[in-house]
């Protein structure tokens, strides 16, 4: 029995058609390690086209909205047998999956949820069917894997579920299957039976999921990029790639511009420490962006520079604030009783400041600054919107000096004026607050320094 194993997924866009299944069966088959492969429902064939999972979900609101259907029901059937035309499989492959669509609306419940669910999870249901059938038709013997039966355990939050721990196990046995598995993304089955499905974009926890189970050697997300850039592309043209970097960076630079995978998505790989690596469908031989538990930076170097807008400060001062026991705590219990989650607490001696999203703020604002005044009776208090916060990372900054100093000199020669500095308790990363009109420039004038 081979035990070394890849748990490869491809995305919506590598499955949007037949063309694009031919080219992933040609990846997949080019690395003998390459046996569990989670697919996604068919994506958009263009930017202008609709996701099948999209209409799925249009076709279950007509249902539920005791609507005609039949429309709804053909624009989804319409999209497999094009690919099943194209891929020259068998006709009953189209009259089976319609037969399938009819029999999840008749038999539904009563549960609206669940019959959502039960919708939305046969795009990737029917098409890892169609796939292995293709697959098989090219000469590649594969199987598909029904996710209930392989042991895929979930919640039963319909349409944003998680895996129960009882699943790993079950999943585990996976490896010892010798055909390649074809195993659909997004969903799994509650201890009752029922479909569920992870929130939106959940088939790269699937594929986590498994890659965790089997332990693979590495979860290969293919996506339509050749790999993560340093900086958002659309605040500075040709980025630099980023070949290596590990989870804790990757979660640094959460902010906007890293939007190939939702970090919480992978947090089974990062639990059992399996490395992902981020590769193209459309160019398989790039070697695109790992993302490793640990690895060897060059010492001082930057990996990845992030922002995102849309942020709020709350400064508050109190004379002695430091001798006062209890007084962060107080505050930041004062933001869980509102359910508020805060991104920083950079402080001084007699201050601290919180910084959070606006939007989590939202219509608690007066609310929460009348508490922090009465309960904590602050010198002064100060809430200030429109701000944006930068994060420049990298595991190689640990112990080099002049990090900060090159990007304060890069702020300065962009004339931006600097609201907040905040080293990262872990020293991988540096935060910088500055003012939403700034962002751009700031965050052109730090590709500059350390990117060149
Ligand atoms: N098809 C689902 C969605 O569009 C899940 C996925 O593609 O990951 O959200």
């Amino acid at each position: 029995m081979v035990n070394k194993m890849k748990v490869v997924k491809f995305g919506g866009s590598s499955v949007a058609n037949a063309e694009q299944i031919s080219k992933i069966i040609e990846i997949v088959t080019a690395d003998a390690d390459r046996r569990i492969v989670v697919v996604s429902a068919p994506g958009k064939r263009s930017s202008d086209d609709t996701k099948v999972t999209d209409l799925l979900i249009a076709l279950a609101h007509q249902v539920l909205g005791g609507a005609d259907y039949e429309q709804a029901l053909k624009d989804v059937v319409g999209r497999y047998a094009e690919i099943q035309v194209d891929l020259e499989l068998s006709a009953e492959v189209v009259a089976t999956i319609e037969a399938d669509l009819r029999d999840r609306i008749e038999n539904r419940g009563a549960n609206e949820l669940q019959f959502m669910d039960t919708m939305k999870a046969s795009g990737e249901d029917n098409n890892a069917k169609v796939i292995a059938e293709a697959f098989t038709k090219a000469g590649h013997p594969a199987i598909y894997m029904n996710p209930g039966e392989a042991g895929m355990l979930l919640s039963d939050e319909f349409g944003n579920a998680e895996v129960l721990p009882e699943s790993f196990e079950k999943l585990a046995l996976l490896k010892d299957t010798d055909k390649i598995i074809i195993f659909p993304g997004f969903f799994g089955c509650t201890k009752a039976g029922d479909v569920a499905t992870f929130p939106r974009g959940g088939s790269d926890i699937t594929g986590a999921i498994l890659a965790a189970a089997v332990k693979a050697e590495v979860y290969e997300n293919f996506t339509d990029v050749d790999s993560v850039c340093a900086m958002d592309p659309r605040v500075i043209d040709n980025p630099p790639a980023i070949d290596c970097m590990t989870y804790r960076e990757m979660r640094e630079l959460a902010y906007a511009g890293f939007g190939v995978f939702h970090d919480e998505a992978i947090i089974p790989a990062v639990q059992h420490q399996i490395p992902i690596c981020i590769k193209n469908t459309n160019n398989p031989s790039a070697p695109g962006t790992m993302v490793v538990p640990k690895r060897d930076p060059e010492h001082g170097s930057v990996v990845g520079i992030s922002s995102a807008d849309g942020f709020c400060a709350v400064y508050i001062d109190k004379y002695m604030m430091n001798r006062e026991v209890g007084f962060g705590r107080r505050l930041l219990q004062i933001l869980e009783d509102e359910e508020i989650s805060y991104e920083h607490t950079p402080s001084g001696i007699d201050n601290m400041s919180v910084i959070l999203r606006s939007a989590e703020m939202g219509s608690k604002e007066a609310s929460v600054l009348e508490r922090i005044r009465t309960e904590l009776c602050p010198d002064n208090i100060q809430i200030e919107h429109g701000l944006s916060m930068i994060m420049v990372v990298g595991e190689g900054m640990h112990y080099t000096p002049g990090m900060a100093a090159n990007a304060t000199g890069a702020f300065r020669e962009a004339g931006v004026n600097l609201e907040m500095i905040n080293q990262g308790a872990s020293e991988i990363s540096m935060m910088f607050a500055v003012k939403d009109v700034d962002r751009v420039k700031a965050v052109q004038a730090l590709g500059k320094a350390f990117f060149g």
